[in-house]
Parts: C-alpha cells; structure tokens; sequence
C-alpha cells in the first residue's frame, strides 16, 4: 500500500523542531517538483491546509507555462533558478519584511534544488543572507566565524536551546538557519566556525510540521522554509502579544508548489491519495489565528 508519495518526494533539507535527534537522516518534500506537471494544474487553496494563511494569489506562478534559459547558469528552468537565486523573466513573487536578519547556512553539500532555503531569499531578498558552509572555502568559514555571537540566534534544538518567550531579543539583529540534513546540522553546531553561536533557539514543539503524512520522519521535522515561518510567528507573537499573517508568504511557493503535487494526485488515482487522507491531514493542523 502505498500511502506515501515516494515517488514525488524529494529529499530534502529537514529541521527538527525539538529536541527529537532519534532521526538519523531527515527527508522532506517540497521543493521544485521534478516530475512532469500537466497544463492543466491549476491548485487552488481553498481546500489546503494553507487556507487559513494569507498567501498571495498563485497566479503569476501559474501564469509560468514554459521553462526557460536562466541568463545566470544558462540552465534550463521554469520557476526560478536556485543556483543564482534568480526568478523567472517577469516573474513577480510578494516580499516579505523581517524583523531581523536571516542568515542561512547551507551544507555544500546539500543538494540545492531540494533545498526550500532559497524560497526564502526570493521572498524577502532584503533580509535574507544565504551562504554555504564547506570546510574547503576558508573565506567562508572565517566569516562564520566572525559572526558576533552576542548579535546571532542559532536555530538549533539542542539541549541548550531556550524557547523563543525565554531569549532576550533586543540586541540580537540575526537568526542563523541550517540548511541541511539533521546529521550534517549536528557536524556543521560543533564546527569550529559555528560553534561560539551559543545562544540558541527552538521552536514551540506543538507547531508541528504540516506535511509529517508525507514525511518518513515525523511531525517535528520541518523543511527550512516552514522553520522560519514558524519561528517569526513566534517571535512576533512573543514581541507584540499577537499572531501575525505578515509572514505568511514566505509560504507562498512552499504551498503552490505543496497544490501542483496534489492536483497531481488528484490526477493519477494510482497513487492512491485518498479524501478521507486529506480530510484528517486539514483537521490536524495547527490554528495561525
Ligand atoms: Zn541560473
């Protein structure tokens, strides 16, 4: 029985929300799909689990019939490029505006098109720094290094994590994200170029992942992109005494791309996705009002 959608998902950067390193090597689904997409998808998503975010209309993505050459890489793609960060030609995305600085480390060797890290670099270009850590670029390493640890947050959820409501955030300008599996997020904390960030945060555990049905891993892995989007909700919650939508659209290809692989199921009744699947993924998941 095939519940789950192997075959479209993509391994990918997972973030573990708390402290649950019971995984050995995390997978999560959701960059750009790869699998061929018929002319007529067309998510919508006033039955996702997104509804109750406010995401931007999807229509300038849905509006991206034809893959086209990046004038970067001169590679073939169709939404963005993720190696030069570069939208499509015209391609309008919203952008979002951070409170802080958001600095993602990504292991090099990651595999960059399964990585939701760039959604965040399209999507609030101003605020987000995304950087590669790998041992072999001693420039890189020194600038990590550099990194004022009385200005940085980790998101890390180790046993010295505190939760969002327990840190001081006045003189913290930067959240610092790693973009990689949970085994090379252990490696990169200990490093000698990170591992002076000793003020560390973890996110709420009840803000449990939206996809763990299609997830191996669980419900406490998140993809990097779901990571930061629930962390400046909690931040903001902490800082103003409310939730927020502000930063709902840092979801906004997170969840287009989550309706193409749904409307793909719809189509091909042999994956065997079910309503009654959907029905009890949409009541489990978490209120953002
Ligand atoms: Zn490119």
């Amino acid at each position: 029985m095939e519940e789950f959608p192997l075959s479209l998902s993509l391994p990918e950067s997972s973030f573990p929300l708390s402290e649950s390193p019971s995984l050995s090597e995390s997978s999560s689904p959701l960059s750009e799909p790869s699998f061929p997409l018929s002319e007529s998808s067309s998510p919508t998503l006033s039955s996702s689990p997104f509804s109750s975010l406010r995401i931007s209309s999807h229509s300038p993505l849905r509006a991206v019939e034809e893959r086209h050459v990046c004038e970067g890489c001169k590679k073939s793609v169709r939404y963005f490029c993720y190696r030069c960060v570069r939208l499509a030609p015209g391609l309008e995305v919203p952008q979002v505006s951070l409170p802080l600085e958001l600095l993602v480390v990504k292991h090099a060797r990651e595999l960059e098109g399964k990585s939701t890290a760039v959604h965040a670099k399209l999507l609030a270009p101003e605020d987000v720094t995304l950087t590669t850590y790998d041992p072999k670029t001693q420039e890189t390493m020194d600038r990590l290094a550099a990194l004022d640890p009385n200005e940085s947050v980790l998101l890390f959820p180790d046993e010295t994590a505190q939760r969002v409501d327990e840190i001081d955030w006045r003189d913290v300008k930067r959240l610092v994200v790693i973009d990689g599996t949970w085994q090379q997020a252990k490696a990169m904390v200990k490093s000698s170029c990170l591992q002076h960030l000793t003020r560390r945060v973890k996110l709420n555990e009840s803000n449990k992942t939206l996809f763990w049905r299609y997830q191996q891993i669980g419900p406490h892995c998140l993809s990097t992109i779901e990571a930061v989007h629930h962390f400046f909700q909690e931040l903001h919650q902490h800082q103003h005494g409310q939730t927020t939508q502000a930063f709902d659209d840092l979801l906004y290809i997170f969840s287009f791309f989550y309706g193409l692989i749904q409307d793909d199921y719809a189509q091909n009744p042999d994956r065997r996705y079910t309503a009654k699947h959907r029905q009890d993924y949409i009541t489990k998941r978490p209120k953002h009002d």
